[in-house]
């Protein structure tokens, strides 16, 4: 069974996960560019490393929280001479991103591994800081059976849905498959929203007919993009908290990365994108659900 883990990006996200691992029982080695947010870490018990590639040494298990896939290739495969993860690590030490990047940077990396006999698997995760606090993130996995088993109880630490997607690079398209269909959805609730509430419904009562017939979804019913719908929604807060909309953007883009890659066609999530896009440049920062300012700039004001 699986004791000894590195656990390398320790941002939003990955500090909260490490913690639940700590409090699992599981030792670890932590290392994040960030030195404050080891500091924090060695307090609760975790061991500093001085570098992915220290923190990896002798551990059965590692796992990547990173921003995007530069970070990842960078950490695994080196970079500049330096050595990455995949030069120094034994070949069963199992090893999981958790980040979310194009599913051909997962395959990239996991064919290098096996190449030299490692085992590599993407498993990003849906659930936000708030799920990772709680432990009760997905974790969409790709990668083969037989190491998924090996893993699942360590991701159990950190989440609830634990799903087996299908061969490396599943995780990551099976992610973006949901989060391109939410960036699609929230742009059409606001879109709903807006005519009726322009046509002189009350918001609270549009959403209430819709929530109860065919229209009904997740952007309508537990965040809805028209303000004074829902006490505890993004909306009824100035869009803060939440989910960012650039990391929407990011995601959207990197479906239509994959969607490039594979000659798939994606209209309205090309539509989505790029409200996104333009929405982005001056409220990348605000709830995605903020998109709503695209029908109507004065929820923004
Ligand atoms: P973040 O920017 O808060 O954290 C990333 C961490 O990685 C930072 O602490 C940074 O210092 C560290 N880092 C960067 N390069 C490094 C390197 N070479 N070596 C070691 N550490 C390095 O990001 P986050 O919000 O924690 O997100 C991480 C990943 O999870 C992203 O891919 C994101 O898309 C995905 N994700 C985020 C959310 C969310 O709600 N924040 C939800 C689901 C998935």
């Amino acid at each position: 069974a699986i004791k000894k883990i590195a656990f390398i990006g320790l941002g939003n996200m990955g500090k909260p996960m490490a913690e639940n691992l700590i409090k699992n029982g599981f030792a670890l080695n932590v290392f994040d560019l960030n030195t404050a947010v080891l500091n924090d870490l060695a307090k609760q018990g975790a061991n500093v490393a001085t570098s992915p590639v220290d923190a990896s040494k002798e551990v059965d298990m590692v796992i990547t929280m990173l921003p995007a896939g530069q970070h990842v290739k960078e950490v695994y495969l080196g970079k500049d001479g330096n050595k990455g993860l995949l030069d120094v690590v034994s070949k069963d030490t199992l090893l999981v991103d958790s980040s979310t990047i194009a599913a051909s940077d997962a395959r990239e990396v996991a064919q290098v591994a096996a190449e030299k006999g490692i085992q590599f698997m993407d498993a990003p995760v849906s659930g936000g800081t708030a799920g990772a606090a709680a432990g009760t993130l997905s974790f969409i996995v790709g990668g083969q059976a037989e190491q998924f088993e090996q893993v699942k109880p360590v991701l159990e630490a950190m989440g609830k849905n634990i799903f087996h997607a299908g061969e490396v690079g599943a995780g990551q398209v099976a992610k973006i498959c949901n989060n391109m269909l939410l960036g699609v959805i929230m742009t059409g609730t606001a879109e709903a929203m807006n005519l009726g509430a322009k046509n002189g419904l009350d918001p609270k009562v549009l959403a209430s007919i819709l929530s109860a017939s065919t229209g009904r979804n997740w952007a309508l019913e537990v965040c809805n993009p028209h303000p004074d719908v829902g006490d505890a929604m993004p909306s009824s807060r100035g869009y803060t908290g939440g989910f960012m909309s650039k990391l929407m953007l990011k995601d959207m883009n990197l479906a239509k990365q994959t969607a490039n890659d594979t000659q798939v066609v994606t209209p309205m999530a090309d539509q989505a994108t790029a409200l996104y896009s333009k929405h982005s440049e001056q409220h990348g920062d605000k709830d995605f659900s903020s998109i709503m300012a695209h029908y109507d700039a004065n929820v923004l004001q």
